[in-house]
């Protein structure tokens, strides 16, 4: 999902994925039915972006279908073409354009995470697609996405989220209140969960307040005072 979005990031104006036809994967993990679920929620998140979800595509097919894949290129190429330039066509500026797409990039774990379930679902009917993942569910996946913050009289400084936070997001360090990087949080929620003292908050839908400046990180909550 991240490369997809990443494609799109980077000025892509389509994207196409080509698989095998389901149910003929070699494997018995069938990654065509899983890329076939993350096409329809990334179709999603192009849309919430403001993008138009055509520019994303998934088609089955095996090594055999030469002349099958050589019409299903060229009929996706000449609707990109019709499209037009990426978030030209749609009238979203570039800026804002990659800032959805940023936090969308942003949120890939926690997205992947909420959706686990649908995302291994094996839909075996054309009919499934459309309605499998839906705008309403996308739109509240998004507004969901909580922040985390950490509360600095609270924090006692023991580490522990630091070393378990899976993308180097909290900064900290012996007797330092630790502070979270949100622009490097995923949203994944292991800061508080794994965190004794109750220091850590989640935050919905309100502003995040902002890092504790460097020189006033000494430890100041019970405990850990200096
Ligand atoms: S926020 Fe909690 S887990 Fe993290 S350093 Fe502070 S006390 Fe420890
Ligand atoms: S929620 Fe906490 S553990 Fe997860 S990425 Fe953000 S700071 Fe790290």
């Amino acid at each position: 999902m991240e490369f997809v979005l990443r494609a799109f990031l980077n000025g892509a104006d389509g994207v196409f994925i080509g698989a095998c036809r389901l149910n003929e994967c070699n494997y018995i993990t069938h990654g065509n039915y899983h890329a076939l679920n993350m096409v329809l929620l990334c179709r999603r998140i192009l849309e919430r972006a403001g993008l138009n979800p055509e520019r994303l595509r998934i088609e089955f097919m095996s090594s055999g279908d030469g002349i099958l894949f050589a019409r299903v290129i060229s009929d996706f190429v000449d609707s990109v073409k019709e499209m037009g330039p990426l978030g030209e066509g749609e009238g979203v500026s570039r800026d804002e354009l990659r800032s959805r797409l940023e936090e969308a990039i942003r949120l890939v774990p926690y997205i992947k995470m909420a959706k686990r379930e649908k995302l291994e679902k094996r839909l075996e009917s054309r009919d499934e697609w459309e309605g499998h993942f839906t705008k309403e569910e996308t739109d509240e996946l998004f507004e969901k996405a909580a922040s985390y913050y950490i509360e600095p009289d609270e924090c006692r400084a023991c580490m522990v989220c630091l070393s378990r936070c899976p993308v180097g997001a909290i900064a900290g360090g012996k007797k330092r209140i630790h502070v979270i990087d949100q622009e490097k949080c995923i949203r994944c929620g292991t800061c508080l969960e794994v965190c004794r003292f109750d220091a850590v908050r989640r935050i919905s839908g309100g502003p995040v307040p902002p890092p504790l400046p460097e020189e006033e990180r000494a430890v100041r909550g019970k405990g850990g005072k200096e």
